[in-house]
């Protein structure tokens, strides 16, 4: 099957899933998964799973990526913060439906290698950052739509509560335990935060701080 019949097949299963968004499913059908993807797995670019990407992390399973896009609401004018670069692939997607995405990574080498995706692919519309995403982008807040790539345990993060605009959306897993997480949709009015509950998902955990550099890694000037 060539690349182009099983971008259409999986397309297709999004939309049975319940994709209707068609600006959502353009831009999943023009971003190549397979730039995203370690050599190992190319040609499960375009099966509808989670990949493994290096450091214990994955890349987002399509439908969950169209999903929680779709539940967004996005728009050309918004700005928006990504927590959890991992491959990039996730970032890439709103990239072409938003103004400007604000991703920030914990592991150094999964952002520097999504950097070079986003530069390889001309996407300049994205700027990235390593350290810890709870703490949210203080600097470039507050952000019309925020999109949480890892389950946090228990309720939204404060800080990132404090960034989202109001009228804002955020997604975001939560996670009661390992077992049982949901993705939710918060936004932000002035009377404060609602929530409503998506659908059950499996994410990694959001984990506190950024990796440390390993020492080989610093070079001393
Ligand atoms: N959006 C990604 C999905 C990556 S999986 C994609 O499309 O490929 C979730 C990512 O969140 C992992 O790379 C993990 O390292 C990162 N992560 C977990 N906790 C974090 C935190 N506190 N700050 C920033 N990134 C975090």
């Amino acid at each position: 099957m060539t690349v182009d019949a099983r971008k259409i097949r999986l397309v297709m299963q999004l939309r049975r899933a319940g994709v209707t968004d068609t600006a959502v499913l353009g831009v999943i059908e023009r971003i190549p998964r397979e730039a995203f993807l370690p050599p190992a797995f190319l040609d499960r670019a375009y099966e509808d799973v989670a990949l493994p990407i290096g450091e214990g992390q994955t890349i987002s399973q399509p439908l969950v990526v169209a999903q929680m896009t779709q539940a967004l609401e996005l728009n050309d004018r918004h700005k928006v913060l990504e927590i959890g670069t991992g491959s990039g692939y996730q970032g890439a997607v709103l990239s072409r439906l938003c103004r400007r995405v604000y991703t920030i990574e914990r592991h150094r080498p999964l952002l520097r290698e999504a950097e070079r995706r986003f530069a390889d692919l001309n996407l300049h519309n994205v700027t990235t950052r390593h350290g810890d995403g709870m703490r949210g982008w203080p600097e470039q807040a507050p952000f019309d739509r925020i999109i949480v790539t890892a389950a946090a345990s228990g309720d939204v993060p404060r800080d990132l509560a404090d960034q989202l605009a109001v009228g804002g959306i955020m997604v975001i897993p939560l996670a009661a335990d390992r077992r049982d997480q949901s993705v939710y949709r918060i936004r932000r009015t002035a009377a404060g935060l609602e929530r409503e509950e998506l659908w059950p998902v499996r994410f990694v955990p959001l984990l506190p701080e950024a990796v440390p550099e390993p020492l080989e890694r610093v070079r001393v000037q």
